[in-house]
């Protein structure tokens, strides 16, 4: 089954020590593959040394808006650092990106209770700064998932189905595909993605699209199934000038 998603909205640069590729070469490479929008979500200070600094995220506006015809979008993969939800990069700084992905990463988080997990998922879900939440079928950090879809869903929030998964969590494929198929039922939106750390993973959605497809998840409901749908559900939900991502200048 053939993959339809044309934008990558969670990818690593060489600013996350263990990804590899700069933003140059995953522009390039998106525009080679016909990949329309990028999204720069490196992970947070928090990842030990790995993370990006906080500069890196404040000063993302460095990089025009669309360059050789990508959208490039402003994000952040932030860690959920306590069941309160509290992520690793301020406020004032969450409220310059475009797209804020939360994820729990063991090296930040002890796995607690699945109540622990459930109420974290919520309030990081009630954070007007966060967006989606990253990889969340991770068994160690199991959660109500009716609670915490249905959240999303009364939030116009986005649960992330991440190809990534597959090689580096290879035990969440059960749970990921029961998550999907409540967001299937719900109508929750789901963002497809490569969880890229090279430029080489660009554009490598098949078998995540494969399982949301099984798991019954309409196109419809696939937040970044183009560039337009994406930058739709920005402008709508945050406020954003659609005008401001055909900058090719600053
Ligand atoms: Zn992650
Ligand atoms: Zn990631």
């Amino acid at each position: 089954m053939k993959s339809k998603i044309t934008t990558e909205v969670h990818t690593h640069t060489i600013a996350s020590s263990h990804a590899y590729s700069t933003v140059h070469e995953m522009i390039t490479e998106c525009a080679r593959k016909g990949i329309e929008l990028l999204a720069i979500t490196d992970h947070g200070p928090a990842l030990n040394n790995d993370g990006a600094h906080y500069w890196h995220f404040y000063n993302l506006k460095s990089i025009p808006r669309k360059v050789n015809g990508v959208y490039v979008i402003r994000g952040a993969e932030v860690n959920l650092l306590d069941f309160n939800a509290k992520v690793d990069l301020e406020d004032a700084i969450l409220r310059k990106l475009d797209w804020v992905i939360a994820s729990v990463h063991n090296p930040c988080l002890d796995a607690g209770t699945v109540e622990d997990h459930t109420n974290m998922y919520i309030k990081a879900l009630e954070n007007p700064l966060i967006d989606a939440l990253g990889h969340s079928g991770t068994p160690d950090f199991s959660y109500d998932i009716d609670a915490v879809l249905e959240t999303a869903k009364r939030l116009d929030k986005v649960i992330e189905l991440n190809n990534h998964s597959y090689s580096t969590r290879p035990k969440s494929a059960e749970n990921c595909k029961k998550i999907a198929r409540r967001c299937a039922e719900l109508g929750v939106w789901v963002s497809i993605s490569t969880d890229s750390h090279s430029m080489y993973e660009l554009g490598d959605t098949e078998r995540v699209w494969e399982m949301a497809m099984e798991a019954g998840i309409k196109e419809e409901q696939i937040v970044n199934l183009t560039a337009e749908r994406f930058l739709a559900y920005l402008c709508r939900r945050k406020g954003f000038d659609r005008a401001i991502f055909e900058n090719t200048g600053f």
